[in-house]
């Protein structure tokens, strides 16, 4: 954690579910969230960000996106534009997630087009970064991340209260993390890599970690420094395990 960082917990809930479990689910986090030390941010699929954001009125759990286009409106057939995102009820939107990276072939300069385009909307961006295996295996995970950071991150990203989530792609969805010194040891090149880059605003910028968060490693890894909340994939589609996540948040 950073002080003076409310910590943020987000789920990903990626191609899942339909409406009906949507709302359930978001009416079952809804519930819980009151008297929770972290901020909660769903991110369903834009055909549920509309009744998600509906379920959730007037409680503290904010809804996002998972992607949005470059451009706000015109002939981009099967896109959302981020305005499309905010006049639905998002405030927040994911951007450069690795699986839309690798899909979909989404290039760091691709994604600081769309974080213009979800800035402008007036849309928190929430850019992930991470390295492959073999990334890591060359010893080359910092040098891949700070390119992402440095290519990804638009000019007024830090001002506007952007989020970075570390992601290492190796981690999503395989139930391996990396070891807390390892992630201690990126977050805190991010932060610095921040800084220089952006100056001293970046120290309070919310830093995330992803990847195989679950109940019973989220304590241990919402504690390391510089580690300000989870995005969180495959649990977050189960209230008691999002909300265990959530719990695991030290006191401030
Ligand atoms: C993700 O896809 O953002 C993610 C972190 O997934 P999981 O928690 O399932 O590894």
């Amino acid at each position: 954690m950073t002080p003076g960082i409310r910590p943020l917990i987000a789920g990903n809930w990626k191609m899942n579910g339909n409406w009906r479990g949507a709302r359930r689910l978001a009416d079952a986090v809804r519930d819980m969230a009151p008297g929770l030390g972290a901020r909660l941010l769903l991110c369903p699929p834009f055909l549920h960000v509309q009744a998600v954001a509906a379920t959730l009125l007037g409680s503290t759990v904010a809804v996002g996106g998972q992607d949005c286009h470059p451009a706000g409106h015109g002939a981009h057939t099967g896109d959302i534009g981020a305005p499309m995102l905010r006049d639905a009820g998002a405030t927040h939107v994911i951007l450069g997630h690795s699986e839309r990276r690798a899909d979909h072939g989404e290039s760091s300069a691709l994604v600081a087009r769309k974080c213009e385009a979800a800035l402008e909307a007036d849309l928190i961006p929430l850019v992930c970064v991470g390295e492959t295996q073999a990334e890591r295996d060359a010893g080359r995970a910092e040098e891949v991340v700070g390119r992402q950071l440095s290519e990804s991150l638009p000019l007024g990203f830090i001002t506007a209260g952007g989020i970075v989530a570390y992601e290492p792609v190796w981690a999503i969805g395989t139930g391996r993390t990396p070891t807390e010194a390892d992630i201690a040891a990126m977050h805190s090149f991010m932060r610095r890599h921040l800084s220089q880059e952006f100056g001293p605003t970046a120290q309070m910028t919310r830093l995330l970690y992803g990847g195989s968060v679950k109940p019973s490693n989220a304590a241990a890894i919402l504690a390391l420094p510089d580690v300000d909340g989870a995005l969180v994939g495959g649990a977050s589609l189960v209230a008691e395990d999002f909300l265990a996540i959530a719990r695991a948040v030290p006191e401030g």
